[in-house]
């Protein structure tokens, strides 16, 4: 049997300091550590691809604008493409805000339903407070990589959380890999 392998991907990884803005995400690539570990931990490869250039109004790598044709893009591009890949992961983070979860939301696009799910049932066996949402189908990682017929989540953690909870999150990811037809049940498994 083929070796399994997730891509991760850090859209909002560039960061520079104003504080009254905010250009970055600035827990995405901490949170993207704690899940390749996890996985790697269980034997499974993984590659991160991070974008470093600042997010702007007019280009964001999230947006076709930013991802069609850029080398952020054009590297994401090729790794789906090569057919190597069981399962996608799109890393970012939030600042506090009084409507959303404490700690964690998934964004869903129906074909990955049942992974986006289970991360949110196993979130909530963990004790993190999570939820899941529709994704907007504006997002062009996650549009790409549907058509191209992988899984994915787009995964948003708490810019609070600390490694910890980082790892429970990782954990509910790796495990919902683990068991992607089988949202219904608390029942973990291993591999
Ligand atoms: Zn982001």
């Amino acid at each position: 049997m083929r070796r399994r392998k997730v891509l991760l991907t850090v859209p909002h990884a560039g960061c520079f300091v104003v504080p009254s803005e905010r250009h970055c995400d600035r827990n995405a690539e901490n949170m993207a550590k704690a899940i390749e570990d996890e996985f790697q931990r269980r034997g499974i490869e993984v590659v991160i691809v991070k974008n470093h250039k600042m997010r702007t109004e007019r280009n964001d790598a999230n947006r076709v604008s930013g991802f069609q044709d850029t080398e952020f893009g054009r590297t994401v591009q090729k790794e789906i493409k090569s057919g190597a890949y069981d399962y996608l992961v799109d890393c970012h983070s939030y600042p506090f805000a009084i409507n959303m979860p404490r700690d964690f939301y998934v964004l869903d696009f129906g074909p990955s339903q049942n992974i986006n799910q289970s991360i949110v049932k196993f979130g909530g066996t963990m004790g993190l407070e999570c939820a899941i949402f529709e994704a907007s189908p504006a997002n062009a990682i996650l549009s790409f990589a549907i058509q191209s017929g992988l899984s994915c989540t787009l995964l948003e953690v708490s810019e609070f959380l600390e490694l910890g909870a980082l790892r429970r999150v990782a954990s509910a990811v790796v495990h919902a890999f683990a068991s992607p037809t089988r949202p219904g049940r608390f029942h973990v498994e291993f591999f």
